[in-house]
């Protein structure tokens, strides 16, 4: 069973039919929150990741946020008015999918959440030393994250004192390890200075992942901001991929 996991759209249309299209046909998708906030399309990636086999969805800050769950001054001012612009935009039917969210999900032996498994919705995993102390707060062997933009797992070592930080090579199958934090990097905004699209693909019987990294038409989305009025950091930023 081949599964999508793919996180961090943040409402950009373009990115996100670029890597389905990439990822060819798959048994079951797993999108790890924020949908959107940033982008020009929360409806529209709303509906897509709707339409998708098998999908889950997982809730992040900027769905959150969104829906009045998490307070909006918490947000830098260029977030804060991109989620008011999200507010505004938001159909009825879409703002009560992310209402109906989980912030964390457990399948078979895979547990997923957006930041952490400590704080499902909040802490950002970007270091070893707070990664180990979160393999004491899931219980089955992988637990996918996403929320820090970044692609880079973090396998156990020495009974939860430990936690080595990898950052995995894309397109070359890896063998996963009991226990490992993965993050799929994000689909819509990539933070590690490479603008290409982020996402990986988990095959469920051979244990297996493989990360992947793709081109897509970053101007055509810059475009939609310019025309919706979003901060132009923020449109900015996706040529940057930080
Ligand atoms: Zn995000």
């Amino acid at each position: 069973m081949k599964v999508l996991v793919i996180s961090d759209i943040h409402a950009n249309l373009t990115a996100l039919e670029t890597v389905l299209a990439d990822a060819g046909e798959v048994d079951a998708v797993w999108a790890l929150g924020d949908v959107v906030g940033y982008g020009p399309d929360p409806n529209e990636c709303i509906e897509r990741v709707k339409s998708l086999p098998n999908s889950i969805c997982l809730l992040g800050n900027h769905d959150a946020a969104t829906i009045d769950q998490i307070d909006v001054l918490t947000f830098n001012p260029a977030a804060r008015l991109a989620i008011q612009w999200t507010q505004k935009a938001i159909t009825p039917e879409n703002r009560e999918f992310l209402r109906k969210l989980p912030a964390s999900q457990r399948v078979e032996n895979v547990t997923l959440v957006h930041g952490s498994p400590r704080e499902p919705v909040w802490e950002y995993l970007l270091d070893s030393r707070n990664a180990a102390a979160n393999f004491d707060y899931f219980y089955t062997t992988y637990c996918f994250v996403g929320h820090t933009h970044l692609p880079i797992m973090y396998l156990m070592e020495n009974g939860n004192q430990f936690a080595q930080m990898i950052s995995p090579a894309s397109f070359t199958p890896l063998k996963l390890v009991p226990r490992s934090i993965i993050n799929p990097g994000s689909v819509g905004q990539p933070r590690d200075h490479d603008p290409r699209a982020s996402y990986l693909l988990y095959d469920k019987e051979t244990q297996t992942i493989e990360y992947r990294r793709i081109d897509y038409d970053i101007q055509a989305v810059q475009k939609r901001m310019r025309q919706a009025g979003l901060p132009s950091r923020h449109i900015q930023r996706l040529v940057d991929g930080w």
